[in-house]
């Protein structure tokens, strides 16, 4: 029951350690290996159970695979969240585990100067993390384009449904690449959450924790 066990590269083992954990939670013992493999994946799970490394770990890790790295505004990963703080919070473990790798990370959210965040976004990423109305106030003003995206993931997904998110979901979903991997988080399960996983997800590994 290691990380190395699971898969991950020696650069974000590092990170790992510098960060103090020794052992995986179960739903990244369970989620880590099926992103790895490519698949789609369904996770419930609460917060606070470890499920921001269970997704950004092994993303990290086929990012590092690229040998070509993102184009200017065409980021190759959408992790979109409820609010602005967790957005900043999820950007800000990805930049911990991406520490020793050439993977870069942006946020974008609300609240903040759109102009600002335009300039930084000159400089190209891999993985962005956006709140979903700052993401399309950004992909039209052509800041942001999604023609690259090969991993989307949902992360609170029930709480993006519950603050009247579903609209802008769908109208970023439209604009996504079809073939790609998709990564949904929810805490709960109510049928309008089985609607959009079953919309999104293709023959998923479902986990449970
Ligand atoms: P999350 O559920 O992703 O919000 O993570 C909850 C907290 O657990 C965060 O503060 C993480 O830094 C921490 N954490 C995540 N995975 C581990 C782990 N394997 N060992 C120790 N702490 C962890």
């Amino acid at each position: 029951n290691t990380f190395a066990a699971l898969g991950l590269a020696e650069p974000l083992l590092r990170a790992l350690a510098e960060s103090g954990y020794s052992t995986p939670t179960p739903i990244q013992q369970q989620a880590i290996p099926v992103v790895l493999g490519g698949r789609d994946l369904l996770a419930a799970a609460q917060t606070g159970t470890g499920k921001t490394a269970g997704f950004a770990l092994p993303i990290i890790q086929q990012q590092m695979g690229h040998d070509k790295r993102a184009r200017d505004g065409r980021p190759r990963v959408l992790i979109l969240t409820p609010t602005r703080e967790l957005a900043a919070q999820v950007e800000e473990s990805v930049r911990t585990y991406a520490a020793h790798v050439p993977v870069r990370s942006f946020a974008v959210f609300g609240g903040v100067n759109i102009n600002t965040q335009s300039r930084a976004l000159r400089r190209p990423v891999e993985i962005l993390v956006a709140t979903p109305g700052r993401l399309l106030d950004h992909v039209n003003q052509g800041t942001i384009k999604l023609t690259d995206i090969e991993t989307l993931v949902l992360d609170e997904a029930d709480r993006m449904l519950d603050m009247g998110f579903i609209h802008d979901i769908k109208k970023i979903m439209a604009k996504l690449p079809a073939q790609r991997q998709n990564l949904l988080f929810s805490a709960t399960f109510s049928a309008e959450i089985r609607s959009l996983a079953q919309g999104l997800l293709k023959d998923p590994a479902s986990v449970d924790v």
